[in-house]
């Protein structure tokens, strides 16, 4: 059954920002025409990563009483999705918003996705219909998505990012995940519920650079695979099993052939070869376990996600201390 939604809902956003200052005077005004043309209030939550530019003076400039913005700022930059889940910890609204600071997604389409949420869907995530970024990185992302659709035990809709609006009770859900290195897209699936997807064009940056660096994008695929599906531990198993089969078809030649011709099999080459092949694939092996192995570690020692270092705006004061 549909949730029922209030008569006057009110809409809360959610945007991480690190190092934008660049960006932010178009989001400003960006945010302030969605405004005009919204028929809610919406308040909104910037959420400064620990920015080394002016991104934070900037945000306190535009920030003055009544106004409809407020800040929390990291005590040093925690990554994108830490940003994310802190904002949607603090955050207030009867449907809340998730978006980039750099205008890539743009905030009209998040009127559209509030009109769908009061359908009664609880989700409604943007699929991009292109993208803007060069044919490597294009394929690059084409490939991570649809290898995690592949093998992931939740479904994670095909090109869809961190931008949506989901109702307060997914956000509390996802508040309740005490993942230390969450992905929000696959949390926000896996809660469930009433999902839909809205095609946009994502656009290119509106100004600044992109935060995500080549090692972060990895980081970003190795984490989405392994926060959800064990699978590489299994396939590890399968490769041990396949290589532990050739070892031994291997022994049963060199014994046949040694005893049954009086037969050395000749091969110092094949020899290493072999040796080489085994021990790549154990290290492997050991290398996917680790993976594993270090997100126990993260969690077991149970750190805070994220430190607030101060706030502005209408965030409550108490809420200062990360979770
Ligand atoms: N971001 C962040 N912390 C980081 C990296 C990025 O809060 O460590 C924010 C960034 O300011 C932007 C959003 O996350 O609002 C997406 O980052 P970016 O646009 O650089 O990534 P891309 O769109 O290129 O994937
Ligand atoms: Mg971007």
């Amino acid at each position: 059954m549909a949730n029922t939604r209030p008569e006057n809902p009110s809409l809360g956003l959610v945007i991480p920002c690190y190092n934008e200052e660049a960006a932010l005077p178009h989001l400003l005004v960006s945010l302030e025409t969605v405004q005009k043309k919204a028929n809610i209030p919406i308040r909104v939550l910037l959420v400064d990563d620990g920015s080394q530019d002016r991104t934070y003076e900037i945000i306190a400039a535009a920030i003055h009483p009544g106004s409809n913005l407020a800040c929390i700022r990291f005590s040093r930059n925690f990554g994108h999705q830490i940003a994310v889940f802190a904002g949607l910890h603090h955050v207030v609204g009867d449907v809340i918003g998730v978006i980039d600071a750099d205008l890539q997604d743009p905030p009209e389409v998040l009127l559209k996705m509030v009109n769908k949420w009061r359908e009664g869907f609880d989700v409604v995530y943007g699929v991009r219909r292109n993208r803007k970024e060069n044919l490597l990185l294009r394929s690059a992302y084409s490939l991570f998505y649809r290898m995690l659709q592949g093998i992931a035990n939740v479904e994670i809709p095909l090109d869809s990012g961190d931008f949506c609006v989901m109702d307060r009770r997914v956000v509390e859900l996802i508040k309740q995940m005490p993942e230390h290195t969450p992905l929000i897209r696959g949390l926000r699936s896996w809660v469930g519920f009433r999902q839909t997807g809205l095609e946009y064009e994502r656009a290119a940056r509106v100004d600044g650079e992109s935060k995500y660096s080549l090692p972060r994008l990895v980081n970003l695929a190795v984490q989405g695979l392994v926060s959800f599906s064990a699978l590489p531990l299994r396939l590890a198993a399968w490769l041990g099993f396949f290589t532990s089969i050739v070892g031994f078809a291997l022994m049963i030649w060199a014994i046949v052939s040694a005893v049954g011709f009086g037969k050395t099999p000749p091969g110092w080459a094949s020899l290493a070869v072999i040796v080489l092949f085994c021990s790549g694939v154990q290290l492997i092996v050991l290398g996917i376990i680790g993976e594993y192995l270090g997100r126990i570690f993260d969690e077991v020692k149970n750190r805070p996600h994220f430190i607030v270092e101060s706030s502005l705006g209408w965030v409550a004061p108490a809420d200062q201390w990360g979770s």
